[in-house]
């Protein structure tokens, strides 16, 4: 055969993969979806966040004669990848409402005279008649649907600009529709499927396992210390803290900043030139930290985000997953961190509480508990998770979770759990947590002195633990349903019927602590990076330098230079020739030849000095 990168067939893909791309192999499913593209067939591809789906058509498109279409829902994010596919030495561009009319008529041009291997375009695009018509006089390649699950109603974000996409099999009948996605139940997958019309597409679910993320629950302590020395163990690196209202990302955003901590907020109250502005920031390294709502992170491909920690309850488990994936695409480690407080709990009922539509009412309700199952399981966090999506975790224990690495320690607190219940029914279910804890820790406070509480037997029999064990322990007890709480200004606590059962006996009460383990956490998201002598470390900080100078002239995002993982490699190995540096991961032909002189004089004057 003489064609140099046969369509089909068991040709290697491996010399164009490492020539364009810098990688000396194929993620798992990428090369099978690569064949099938390439051989024609349509494809529909689940694969989690970070599992490297722009691969997937970014090679065929280069390989493949004419312009591949790449449907996608974000102006931000077109841009972003169009800068990263140039990178490498792609011909990209994007057409968008952003570029002004003469824009639009320079990309259209290159695309009628194919000088493009890709073309990003909004969807709304497909619903006008002119572009249309423009495209059945244009070579195409194959027509690529990112973020695919925008076109069905039942997943989370829905765009209506998707349906016009119905017609694409009509409209190019001879090319191959692609679509991929990170986030399909199988209800969605059907549905995008259907709506797109694919024609016996091969299909792909991979694994929505990932494996660099590490998965923790901590019990969330009120006041501001906490998450503050949390990120003292990630000084220097990025990463996204998730909080559920404007009002509380807002108040620690500003929180950290008065620290010193370089952080921004980000929520759909802000305007919108402050939000690209943060956005953005975030994006180019410029800020280590955003705080941010559920609004941020769609269309986020920064590929260094090294820990996500999520200071406030998520929606549900799927939003969870959705909202840690963004950590680690790189495939480096990064650490995924959820503080959850039985206290929150109410705060979210008290929203889904306030719903009109009963049918999201009752789903919203579903999820909380399903969430709330999640945070206080002492089973493994991946296999909950693999689990939700109806996967199975092939081995025991993931080993890389808090649950995993016996952080957890369950302790019968079945005694304890009866002398709160003996409180409260002794005390006729009239008082609330507070004043409990006050008789069971031997308070003389005015109010136990008026009520004369200090005469129950129950009163300073919890003197073996602190307020915080028993806060704790009540808010377990309520949230297995043990305990009822009034509503009102002053809720009282009283006996549910598994509350009765506890004091009888006849059920065990085991709580979770957690064993504070000093250190583990810094070092365990750093993984590659950690592994770098102190002097490496030194040498990775200047090349980080570099890049971000490199990025800020070129007008580019620092990760579209070189991800993490190269840097880190870089470091550990530090080649002296351009052929050294070849052979590290990310860099192709076109980075090498770009990037070869700085990069190695950095090393040079590092190993010198
Ligand atoms: P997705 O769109 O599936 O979330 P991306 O396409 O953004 O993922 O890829 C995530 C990261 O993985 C990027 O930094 C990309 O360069 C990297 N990547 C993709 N394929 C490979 C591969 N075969 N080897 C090494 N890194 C890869
Ligand atoms: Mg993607």
């Amino acid at each position: 055969m003489n064609a140099p990168y046969p369509s089909s067939g068991a040709g290697s893909l491996d010399r164009p993969l490492h020539r364009i791309f810098g990688f000396s192999s194929f993620r798992p499913n990428q090369e099978q979806i690569v064949r099938a593209l390439m051989a024609g067939r349509d494809v529909f591809a689940v694969m989690p966040t970070g599992g490297g789906k722009s691969l997937c058509y970014q090679l065929p498109a280069v390989l493949m004669p004419g312009t591949a279409l790449v449907v996608s829902p974000l102006i931000s994010l077109m841009k972003d990848q169009v800068d990263a596919a140039r990178a490498n030495g792609i011909r990209a561009a994007f057409l968008n409402s952003s570029l002004d009319f003469a824009d639009q008529s320079a990309v259209l041009r290159s695309l009628q005279s194919a000088d493009l291997d890709l073309l990003y375009v909004a969807p709304e695009r497909f619903a006008l008649d002119q572009f249309r018509e423009l495209l059945t006089g244009c070579r195409i390649s194959m027509a690529v649907i990112d973020e695919a699950h925008c076109i069905s109603e039942w997943g989370h974000d829905f765009r209506p600009d998707y349906l016009s996409l119905s017609s694409l099999v009509e409209l190019l009948p001879d090319v191959p529709v692609a679509a991929f996605t990170a986030t399909a139940t199988r209800k969605v997958q059907q549905d995008i499927v259907e709506r797109l019309r694919l024609r016996d597409p091969f299909m792909l679910r991979a694994s929505f396992d990932r494996p660099n993320l590490f998965y923790e629950v901590r019990f969330k302590e009120p006041g501001e210390a906490q998450l503050v020395s949390l990120l003292q163990g990630f000084a220097g690196q990025s990463g996204i803290i998730y909080r559920t209202s404007r009002k509380s990302v807002n108040d620690t955003a500003a929180m950290l900043q008065k620290r010193g901590i370089r952080a921004l907020p980000y929520h759909a109250g802000l305007g919108d030139t402050e939000r690209k502005r943060n956005q953005e920031a975030f994006i180019r390294d410029e800020v280590e930290i955003i705080v941010a709502t559920v609004a941020f992170g769609m269309g986020i491909d920064k590929s260094n985000v090294r820990f996500v920690i999520h200071a406030d309850l998520p929606k549900s488990v799927e939003s969870y997953y959705q909202e840690t994936g963004r950590a680690g695409r790189d495939g480096e480690n990064a650490r995924c961190i959820m503080l959850f407080s039985h206290a929150d709990i109410p705060k979210v009922r008290f929203f889904i509480d306030a719903m009109q539509d009963e049918q999201e009412r009752c789903r919203a309700l579903d999820a909380l508990s399903k969430v709330v199952a999640f945070a206080s399981s002492t089973v493994c966090r991946r296999r909950m998770l693999l689990e939700h999506f109806d996967e199975a975790l092939p081995v025991e224990n993931c080993g890389t979770c808090d649950v995993c690495q016996g952080l957890h320690e369950v302790t019968d607190c079945t005694r304890q759990a009866q002398m709160v219940l003996s409180t409260i029914v002794r005390t006729d279910s009239r008082f609330g947590a507070t004043h409990l804890v006050d008789i069971l820790l031997g308070s003389k406070n005015q109010k136990i002195m008026e009520f004369g509480h200090d005469r129950l037997k129950v009163y300073g029999i919890g003197k073996g633990h602190d307020k915080k064990f028993w806060r704790r322990l009540i808010d377990d007890l309520i949230a297995r349903k043990a305990v009822g709480r009034s509503e009102g200004l002053y809720p009282m606590l009283y006996l549910l019927e598994g509350g009765a059962r506890i004091l009888r006996g006849e059920e065990r009460v085991e709580m979770v602590r957690i064993k504070e383990k000093k250190g583990k956490t810094a070092a365990a998201v750093r993984g590659g990076l950690d592994a770098l002598s102190e002097a490496d470390k030194q040498l990775f900080e200047q090349l980080r330098t570099l890049r971000k100078r490199l990025a800020d002239e070129q007008g580019v995002p620092p990760y579209v230079i070189f991800s993490d993982k190269t840097l880190v490699e870089l470091s550990d190995l530090q080649p002296s020739t351009p052929e050294e540096m070849l052979a590290i991961s990310g860099i192709g032909e076109v980075k090498l030849a770009r990037y070869a002189t700085p990069f190695l004089e950095a090393i040079a004057r590092h190993k010198a000095g």
